[in-house]
This record gives structure tokens, sequence and C-alpha cells, in this order.
């Protein structure tokens, strides 16, 4: 049993004070590690869609990574570059009274941190990136489908071979490219011969504390599933140069990875106690049980993903997958009691105990229990006189249509409350 656990893979997160979320995937035998970050700007999503599915559907078999999904999250919730200007140029000078000090300050720390031996920073970048001009969108000033080193090495370091390591990781894209135009080069930015702009930059930083550093770039001008296609092969190009062992659960190709982006079965739960499909939701959702007296930021969300955030908008809050804006919540801020552990249901006719933020699927008909202490309440279904609708069997015709969360009128909130708290949500799905 012993031998099976440590085979495992170790997966931990941490949130410091600067809201930095590093997600450790360790085996075993954690040496060398890969440091993967993505949305350094905000507007970049091939980058953080390419962190996310990487800790989705990735194992890491020998080795270990550790993923920032997104740095720039503040921005990324707000489909901005960056909100506080370019967070990419903030590595040289910054003066403490930078609202993004403290970001940078932890950024820095990981990317020096002793058991980091290489570094891949992912960008979105414009147009094709080519040695000699060819047209406006192919030239050396593009930065699109580009393999980014600041120097050809970095000596005395392990993998400080920068120009071979990135010939390796180019060449692990070359040979799986959609279409010869989206070749991918070698782009030296000779940082240290005097280039101001990238020497404010996230890998010289690196380079300068003697961590092998590496940019991948997948241009704009690609679809955000192609983009993440490059980042992945870039990704598993260099693990490949670090001697990184991994598996996937999916074929690589922008038609599987459209289909993981958009997976109908991801879904947030929010407080511990309230649950919302990511994907099918209406534009709106009215009265949504939100707690009273916790900033929008503070509220605890869980989900298969790792790029979410809420962003807090006028009377609104909005739930984001990335860039993406997924449903606008119009919250009703309440006291939240956390007593509630469990409920019991007849489904179908059948008897099934449920925790809070679960999704139950009804063919037919449901009913729940009476709980003592307890009030149900489920929107849409309005039963003369009753406060509690506890004990009452409901039939999806029985529903008001309008009440549901998702566009299609099959998913119905169940909601629990003690006195004037509320104690969380299940939600009926009608198949
Ligand atoms: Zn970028």
């Amino acid at each position: 049993m012993r031998s099976i656990l440590i085979l495992l893979l170790l997966v931990c997160v941490s949130l410091n004070a600067a809201s930095i979320q590093v997600v450790k995937k360790e085996s075993a035998k954690s040496a060398p590690t890969l440091l993967l970050m993505g949305g350094i700007q905000g507007d970049e999503p091939g980058g953080f869609n390419a962190t996310d599915i990487f800790l989705m559907h990735y194992k890491i078999l020998s080795g270990s990574v550790w993923v920032v999904p997104v740095l720039n999250r503040y921005s990324m919730l707000r489909n901005h570059r960056g909100v506080y200007g370019d967070l990419n140029r903030k590595f040289a000078y910054l003066s403490r009274k930078d609202p993004e000090y403290p970001l940078i300050q932890s950024i820095k720390k990981i990317i020096t941190a002793k058991e980091v031996s290489a570094i891949l920073h992912l960008h979105d970048g414009s147009g094709f990136y080519r040695p000699r001009y060819e047209s406006p969108l192919l030239n050396p000033r593009r930065w699109g489908n580009s393999s980014i080193i600041d120097q050809d090495e970095l000596p005395a370091v392990r993998f400080g071979h920068l120009k071979q390591v990135s010939q390796g990781i180019i060449a692990n894209i070359n040979k799986s490219l959609l279409k010869p135009l989206h070749r991918y080069y070698i782009r030296n930015t000779h940082t240290a011969r005097g280039n101001v702009e990238m020497e404010k930059a996230l890998t010289y930083f690196a380079i300068k504390h003697k961590k092998p550093a590496f940019a991948n770039e997948a241009s704009k001008e690609l679809p955000l599933p192609s983009r993440v296609y490059y980042h992945l092969l870039a990704i598993e190009g260099l693990l490949k140069e670090l001697g990184i062992k991994y598996s996937k659960d999916f074929n690589l190709s922008p038609e599987n990875l459209y289909k993981l982006i958009n997976d109908p079965s991801l879904s947030v739960v929010l407080n511990n106690n309230t649950i919302l499909p990511l994907y099918g939701l209406r534009n709106h959702l009215n009265f949504f049980p939100l707690p009273k007296n916790t900033p929008i930021e503070q509220i605890p969300l869980n989900s298969k993903s790792y790029i979410l955030g809420l962003l807090p908008r006028q009377k609104q809050v909005w739930l984001k997958y990335g860039n993406k804006l997924m449903t606008r919540l119009h919250p009703l801020y309440l006291p939240f009691d956390h007593s509630l552990k469990s409920v019991k249901l007849e489904i179908d006719g059948k008897l099934e105990q449920s925790a809070p933020a679960r999704i139950i699927e009804v063919h037919k008909s449901f009913k729940v229990l009476v709980k003592e202490g307890y009030r149900v309440n489920v929107i849409g279904y309005t039963h003369n006189g009753a406060s509690d609708e506890a004990g009452f069997t409901i039939r999806y015709k029985d529903l008001d249509k309008r009440f549901s969360i998702d566009a299609k009128g099959r998913i119905y909130r169940i909601e629990f409350y003690k006195n004037q708290a509320f104690s969380g949500m299940v939600l009926a799905r009608f198949l």
C-alpha cells in the first residue's frame, strides 16, 4: 500500500498574501523542477489556459513541475493586459509604492527558490516571428510562435545551454505543426547587450539569478485551442530536455483542447456550500446567496480549473473562467451558517444522502426530507402557503422554468436556511 501511495502524484496548493497561486505537481523523485507560469498579461488566454489544461490533465511521473496558472489574476479577470501597467516590465526596478510591488516580490521568491531548475514563461504574441522580413505579419519585430531566450548560454548552470534547449523545444513543436505558416523559430533577445525593454522582464531576472529561463510565444492570430496546443508542445519539449517524465489523459490536438477548455462537466463550488456548473448558465442569476461582510475576492472557490474568479461589477458579481464571462450573479447578501453537513433527499423514489454543493440528477421527481432546524426553499417551486418546501414531491412540471439556473431550464436550486442564515445549496438537474 505504501509503495502505491508514493507513486501517486502529490499536489499541493498554496496561496500567499500577494495571491500568487503555486500548484506543485511532484513525483517521488522530485528533481529536477520546472517552474511553469502563465498570464503575466491578463489578456493572453493561450498561456493561462495552457497552464490550466496542464494542471487538470497531466501527471508528472518523475521530477516536478511547479505551476503558477496565472501571474496576473487581477488583470485576467478584467480582460486587461495590465491594469497597473505591464507586469512583465517590473522586474528590474520597481517603486515600493507600486500596487504590484508585493506581487512582484512573491514572483521573485518563487523564481529564486532553490528547488527550481528551469523556468518556462508562456505568452501570446502578435503575428509570426521570422528572422528576416517577409511581410507586415511575418518579420523580426513580431513575437508570435517563437521560443525566446535572453542569451545563448548561461555558463556553469545545469540546463544553461539555453540555445540548445530552445532548439529541442522548437524541434518538438515543428514536427507537429498544424500549418507550415506556424513554424517556430528561436528569438534571442540578447538582453545583456543593452536590450532596455527585456532587461525589465521576468526571464532576464531569472537569468541574472542563474535560473535557465525560456519564454514561449503562441501567436494571437491563432484561435485559443491552437495557442494552447503550441504552448503544450513547448512544455512537453522542455520536459523532455529536462528529463521530467509525464503522462496525459488525452491526445494532443486543437479539437480535443477545444473540448477540454469547454468541458460541460466543469463546475465551481463557492463558499464550500454552493455549486454552479460553468457552462450553460443563464446570463444573469438573481437573488444569488453570497456571504454578508466578506470581500468578493475572499470568497473561497473550488474547482478543477485554476483560472476562475469572481469580479465585482457595480451591484453584480461576475463569474469568470479566464477571460470568459460565465454568468452575472445578482447577489443576495446573507449571513452564512456552516452547520449543515448533509441532507436527505428522495430522488425518483430512492433515498439518498447529499452534502451541500452537489448536483443531483433527477428523472421524474425529488423530495427533500424534513431536517430539524432547517428550512428548504426550492427556487421556482411555489406551493400555496408553504414557507418550507421540505416534504413535497416536486416534478419537472411543478417548476417555473424562469427560475432555472441554466438557459435550457433543467437545473434548479434547492436552498437550505437556518433561521435567517443561508446554510447551503444543492442543485437538481432534470435529465
Ligand atoms: Zn505576453
